[in-house]
């Protein structure tokens, strides 16, 4: 039998490889992270028999789920949601990483909740670049003191930053939501922060994010098709 999820993801897999070397950028220099929120454990399955181990979910009581469905398989499981404070324990003991931190309340939780048998969170602090209210993320004014603040915390990793630009933007705006991301990257970097990550592309703008300096795109329906909300 033939697998869509397998054939969708290696398509994806494909896009991203010619992306990189459409930027000029070595091969595998971008991480697949597959956003498999509102998909089946099956979905999962399908992919993981492909080779995908990340996995990016937005609901904690849905990453509870899955992890303890799953929980034989070594997945790395990406928490991407908005995280409410009352919520960061189950995340803290099951994601590795964390792209969704918006302010230093919730870092410090998970820093306080992350076991201490297990090795540190991953972490990305979201910026809002799209300046819209109604987004998650912290005003791009703010990065600095806050990325500073959570790569003091003793068990989070602060490993970049992570963006969602504005919805049905031109692809002019688009790039230059992504290239104001990869600055302030690159402006923490000379403060002296160790930021290996960029978390930003999904499917619809993956070729763009890379082309902008991307090393994390997370693709939910290129892969596992139309997502159906109860
Ligand atoms: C759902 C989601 C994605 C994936 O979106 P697609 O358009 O399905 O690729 C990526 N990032 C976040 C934060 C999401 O919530």
């Amino acid at each position: 039998m033939i697998d869509l999820t397998a054939q969708q993801l290696e398509k994806v897999r494909q896009q991203l490889r010619a992306a990189e070397q459409a930027a000029g950028r070595p091969a595998n220099s971008v991480q697949l992270l597959a956003v498999s929120k509102t998909f089946p454990v099956a979905a999962i399955l399908s992919a993981w028999h492909a080779g995908q181990r990340a996995f990016g979910e937005n609901y904690v009581q849905e990453l509870q789920d899955k992890a303890s469905e799953l929980q034989a398989l070594a997945i790395e499981w990406h928490f991407i949601g908005p995280l409410q404070s009352n919520k960061t324990r189950v995340v803290a003991e099951l994601a590795h990483w964390v792209h969704s931190i918006d302010r230093l309340k919730i870092a410090e939780r998970l820093s306080a909740q992350r076991p201490d048998e297990l090795p540190l969170l991953n972490v990305c602090l979201q910026v809002n670049v799209s300046n819209e209210p109604s987004k998650s993320g912290c005003q791009p004014s703010e990065a600095v003191r806050l990325a500073k603040a959570i790569a003091a915390l003793p068990h989070l990793q602060l490993r970049g930053l992570m963006c969602i630009p504005e919805a049905g933007a031109d692809q002019a705006k688009l790039a230059a939501q992504f290239a104001q991301l990869h600055q302030l990257q690159q402006q923490l970097q000379a403060d002296g922060l160790l930021l290996d990550t960029l978390s930003m592309g999904m499917s619809a703008d993956m070729v763009l994010a890379v082309a902008e300096g991307s090393t994390m795109v997370r693709v939910g329906s290129a892969i596992f098709g139309a997502r159906h909300y109860l």
